[in-house]
This record gives C-alpha cells, structure tokens and sequence, in this order.
C-alpha cells in the first residue's frame, strides 16, 4: 500500500504524519521524520489516530427530522430555510459556528458565503475560545495579527518561559523539542508560570504559582524592573515603538503583591529574564481565556518590545495555538471581527477589495457577533437560522445549558459533522455527514505559520462529502456565483490569489505565488513556512524593526492589572479552572473511540487542594457536586496541592454524551475580554460540596 504523507488533526503543533492505508478501512500512522514540526515525533493522541478511524461512529447519510435523506434533498432545505429567513428578517438573522478543525479551504468558503454574498458577518468559529485574545493583542501592538517566531526559536532560546500553558500535555511534541534542547543544552532554562502545578512544571527551573488571573500584574512588575535595571533598550525603543513611556509609567503603578509570589520568586523571575538575552515567552489558553486576556497578551509584548527581543533567533513572544487549523482560520478571515489574509473588516478599502475580487453582491461593514453574544442572540430569537460545522458549542461554550437550550429552541439547525453523537448534533433539524480526517484533502497552518498537506488515504464512508462541497451547494442553490469548484487545489488557487491583494495593501500574509498552482504541485505541496522568500530571512517577523501600524512602529499599551469578573465570596469559594488532558481531544468524538487514550484518565474529576477537602469533609475518591449560578456538575474528587488553596481544576471533555453529569462549561460564567470577546473559561466561582 503506498504511503501517503499528511497532518495530525489535532492540537497547533501540526505535526507531520505518515499514513499507510491497510487495504480494509483502516490505516497505520508514523510521525513523518521530514516534516519540520515534529522532525517524526508524535504523541499519545498522534500516535493512537488509527485507533479513531472507522465507520461505526460515523454519519452516514444526510438525515432531516431524524429520517435519512438524499443530499439534493437536504441541501435544498438548507438553501431554502435560510434563503427564506434573510429574505424575511434580513442577513444577520442567520449565522455560522465553524471550527479549528476545518480545513482552510473549507474554512474560505464559509466565509466567502456568509460575508460576501450572504452579506453578514455572523460567522464565528470555536477558534474564539482559543487563541481571540491573542489575535486581538497581536493587532495592538503591531498592527496585524503575526506570529513573530518559529519553533527553531523554541531550541535556540536560553530562556523559555511558559506562561498560560501546560506545553507538556497541549503541545506535547513542542515540549518534547524543548526538553531535547535543554538536554542538548543543559544550561537552557525553563520557567513555568500557572497557578496549578502541571505536568509541564517536571524539570522546570522555576515554577511561579501566581494567583489566578494575576498575569499583567506579573508582567507588569517585569517592565518596571526592566526599567529600574536600566535594561530598556531605548535605541530600538526610539527607533521602532511607540507608546513606550506610558506603558512604563502603568507598569511601575501596577502592585506585584497582586500576583501572590515572594519576593525571592519574583526577583529569581526577573533575574532570569532580564539576564537572558535569547528568550522566548510561550502563553496559550491560560493568557487567553480571560476577561482581561487581551491586556495579558500585551503585557507580555510589551516586555519583548522594550527589550527588543523580538524578531531573532531564539527570542519573542510565541503563542501556541490550541487546534490543527486556528491560525488557518485566522488566515482566511474566519473569526467576526475579520477579512480574509489579515484585511480589516472595518477598513472600507479592504471590504472594497475583497468584495470586488470575490464579485460579490454584499460585504458587511460591521463586525458580526462574536461566539458567545452569537448564542445570546440566539437565545433570544433574534438568530433565526443557524449552521454549526464541526463544533459542539451546547457542551463547550460558557453557560452551555443555556447554549444547549438555546440551540434546541432556534427555529431551524444545520450541523454538518463527522458523527450525530454530540451534544449539538443531537438537536439539529438536518444533519449533514462530512468526510473526516484522513479522507479528506487541504491545507493547514500551524503555530509557527507552516502550511502543510493534510491528505486523503481512505474513502469516506456512506454519503458523506467534504465541507467545502456541502458550503459550495448550498451557495450554488441560494442562487449565488463563484462557488462552483471541483477540488480543492481551485480553492487554493483563489484563497493564494486573494492573498496578493493583502500584499498590496502591505498586510503581512502572501502567499500570492502560489495563485497559479496546479493539480500536481497541490498534490505534492511539501510544508512551507510564510513568508516566502528572503523579505524575511529565516522566516521570522519584526527583525528588522518594521510593523504594521501606520507610520510602521510597533505599540507598547498602558495596562493596569484587572482581576476576573467572577467574585470568590462565602457562597462561592471556590475559583473553578478548566483545561486539557493530555490524551483526550475537545469532547472526544475521535480520541474516545482509542482504548488506550481512555485509558489515561478514564472518568471526570475535580482536583482540590487537601486542606480544602478536609474542610468540607470529603475522601479521596468521594463524589463532588460543584454549583455555580448557572449549572452543577458531579464529579470524582482527587486530593492534590497540585492546585492551590481556594482554586479546583476540572477538565473541559466530558459531554451529554459520555458523561452528563460532568459537562463542566455548564458552570462556567459567559464573562468575556471586552476587546477580544474570548470567554473567561479559567476563573468563575463554584461551591463544592459532598454528593
Ligand atoms: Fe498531533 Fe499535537 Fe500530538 Fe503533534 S503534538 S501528534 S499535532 S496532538
């Protein structure tokens, strides 16, 4: 059987993988030692993919009112209903949820559909749960939303600090890399900032238990001390920043004690950091998600920009991506806020530009609503019609049963997906089944801005159809033009021609030389890192001092600490945090169906400091409900000063569907960053008590 090469579905990292198919339906995987992620590693859930395939889970057949159908019968329906309500209450009564899983192309068409020729900018994308407050920091200080490093950076850093991010079981194989270079190394230093003590914190340098949320305070303090150290390096300051003074001046009114840390951890931090020249800053979800995760993204560039540690080998901010195609998503313009290739919706020379390459009847002139405000809308029947593509918002979003009674109570819902075994797709009007992973054929990008090749090696099973397909259809029978590919290469074809009109307006993302690209070359595309090309010698951004605002100067932001909306009090004392496992992936539709990664940490549980337990009386092992003022949820409880006093940690997998008592995001506060809209999943408040 020939070997065919690919991408892992999973997390950001977008590790290359080898896939031979066995003829019967199945397949074998292997890291691809060529790929420039993964140099061949892969992890637990990579290495566990052949275990995910398979029909049984699967959608097989386009189903409407819970009876199989044909697709011409569906997609008609789908056509109609949503024709019929924009015709009746306008575009913006119609919206998209889409996915980090989607393939790129994939990920165009439904924005074309729903910006261009729908004429809304209601599509949103569980990326908003991610990697939001990120773009939106990204955009303040330097103008677009750019990844400034790469993973070589990671191993040729002194320092690597963690801040947000359990590296160890998110990004596994990007840790790996890094323990590697640290072995390689050894005078490499690791420093691991969380509140929680995790997996990533064995073998750390330093681990800071900084009180949750406390993050600007922490970076805060570093600016000041960078500044009291005389560590500033104000040629590059004067030459390539503004904003500097006032965001100094905050950070010098910022109180450290806010972060909870000692003063001799607070001091080993900053001799660390302000000592080492090459040092990278890695933060995900933990910076993220929060009401203040915006200004948490800035204070870490700020830091970066004072010292100039931006932009070469081994230094920068590097925010890891949690899914496969996140940064394809931004790429392609997928979030509400945005355009296509790093283009402003709310800039009417780019709307214009967009609009007239795509031909287009419509183009929105105001950002569409935002994931959670998305579902609010829905709740109150001002969403009449709305599409969910491979995501599981009724389990993952904040306030999820009022998500999940939101969507059971919306006049008319599409879900396309893999499986109708999700929470979400349990209660859509139609169902359309969509190839999986390892059937069908496109691009993603990855944290460190690489494209690579996911490709198809085994048929899909029963009626399902690529994404791109399915949105293709239903524009083509809503009477819209320009949707009317055949493969996906043609897909590419446009999105890379797309790309030079971002060029022209001096946007960072081109990949305009790739416009031309036939069939063959599609096919045999090996991963690339953009930009191309000697502008950007080693693939790096901001080197050579230029940024993306007018006048071409980066932003530092004046920041003051904000704690998290939700208050610790008598009735709730408890600070509810929640997060990954290593070897489980969103609600499991894929790594649930692998024995062996169900085998790690089979149920759902609560950790809590021992002080805590012994307080409310409860034993290791004894059943916990956690409430907050929006749902409870039942779980095992582990003893562990892993976790703070006053703080639990839950993991965010369990669903309806494998475990209803344990749907964890029930709890979770629909509070969100005023400027990114990315909910604040790691700080609402719960009560516990024995079940
Ligand atoms: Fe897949 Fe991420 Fe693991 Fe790589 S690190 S194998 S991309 S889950």
């Amino acid at each position: 059987m020939t070997t065919v090469k690919s991408t892992c579905p999973y997390c950001g990292v977008g590790c290359g993988v080898l896939l031979t198919p066995d003829g019967k339906g199945g397949l074998t995987v292997k890291g691809d030692p060529d790929h420039p992620a993964n140099f061949g590693r892969l992890c637990s859930k990579g290495s566990a993919l052949a275990e995910t395939v398979g029909t049984d889970h699967r959608l097989l057949a386009p189903r409407v009112d819970g009876q199989d159908t044909d697709w011409d019968s569906a997609l008609d329906l789908v056509a109609d209903r949503f024709r019929a309500v924009i015709d009746e209450h306008g575009p913006d009564a119609v919206a998209f949820y889409v996915s980090g899983q989607l393939l790129t192309e994939d990920y165009y068409v439904a924005n074309k559909l729903m910006k261009g020729f729908i004429g809304s900018a209601n599509i949103d994308t569980n990326s908003r749960l991610c990697m939001s407050s990120t773009v939106a920091g990204h955009k303040r200080a330097f103008g677009t939303d750019t990844v400034p490093g790469t993973y070589e950076d990671l191993e040729e850093a002194d320092l690597i600090v963690l801040t947000g991010s359990n590296l160890a079981w998110c990004h596994p194989v990007l840790y790996q890399r890094i323990l590697a270079a640290r072995k390689a190394r050894p005078e490499m230093k690791l420093v691991v900032i969380d509140p929680r003590r995790t997996a990533s914190c064995d073998g750390a340098d330093l681990h800071l238990k900084l009180a949750a949320g406390s993050d600007v305070a922490l970076f805060n303090a570093l600016l000041a001390e960078i500044d009291r150290r005389g560590m500033l390096n104000q040629d590059w300051l004067d030459a390539h920043v503004e904003g500097a003074e006032d965001a100094i001046a905050s950070a010098h009114a910022c109180d450290p004690a806010i972060t909870g840390l000692s003063d001799a951890d607070l001091q080993a931090f900053f001799d660390l950091w302000i000592g080492t020249q090459k040092v990278v800053t890695i933060f995900s979800q933990g910076v993220n998600q929060s009401s203040a995760g915006t200004d948490k993204v800035n204070a870490i560039l700020n830091c970066h920009l004072a010292t100039g540690r931006i932009g070469t080998l081994g230094c920068g901010p590097f925010s890891v991506t949690g899914q496969p195609n996140a940064m394809g998503g931004r790429e392609v313009g997928g979030l509400a806020n945005m355009l296509a290739c790093h283009l402003d919706l709310e800039n009417a020379e780019h709307r214009d530009a967009v609009q007239g390459f795509w031909s287009s009847p419509a183009m929105p002139e105001k950002p569409g609503l935002k994931a959670v405000d998305m579902f609010k809308a829905l709740s109150e029947g001002r969403i009449k019609a709305l599409w969910v593509i491979h995501s599981n918002p009724a389990v993952t979003l904040p306030d999820a049963d009022k998500v999940r009674d939101a969507v059971k109570g919306c006049d008319f819902v599409v879900v396309s997906d893999i499986t109708e075994r999700t929470d979400t797709a349990r209660l859509a009007d139609v169902l359309l089944p969509a190839s999986a992973w390892s059937e069908k054929s496109g691009t993603v990008t990855n944290s460190d801005r690489t494209i690579s090749r996911q490709r198809t090696v085994l048929e899909a099973p029963g009626q399902a159809q690529p994404d791109w397909w399915i949105m293709a259809q239903v524009a083509q029978r809503m009477g819209y033009a320009g949707f009317d590919w055949k493969e996906p290469v043609e897909i590419f074809r446009e999105y890379a021609a797309l790309s030079g009109i971002a060029g022209q307006f001096g946007r960072d993302f081109d990949i305009s030389n790739l416009s031309q690209i036939d069939g063959g070359a599609y096919d045999a595309m090996q991963p690339f890192r953009w930009p191309q090309g000697p502008a950007k010698e080693g693939g790096r951004f901001f080197a050579d001092g230029a940024f993306y605002h007018a006048g071409g100067k980066a932003k530092m932001l004046a920041l003051t600490h904000r704690p998290p909306v939700s208050v610790q009090d008598g009735a709730r004392p408890f600070r509810l945090n929640t997060g990954r496992l290593r070897d489980q992936w969103h609600t499991m539709t894929r790594t649930a169906l692998s024995p062996r990664l169900s085998a790690h940490l089979p149920e759902p549980f609560v950790d809590m400091h021992p002080e805590d337990a012994a307080h409310l009386g409860l034993k290791p092992a004894d059943l916990v409900r956690l409430t907050s003022p929006h749902g409870t949820a039942i779980l095992r409880l582990r003893q562990t000063d892993d976790v703070a006093k006053g703080d639990v940690f839950v993991p965010m997998h369990w669903t309806g569907e494998t475990a209803p008592a344990a749907r964890i995001d029930a709890l979770v506060a629909p509070v969100v960053d005023p400027i990114s809209g990315q909910p604040e999943s790691k700080a609402s408040t719960v009560s516990a008590e024995a079940f």
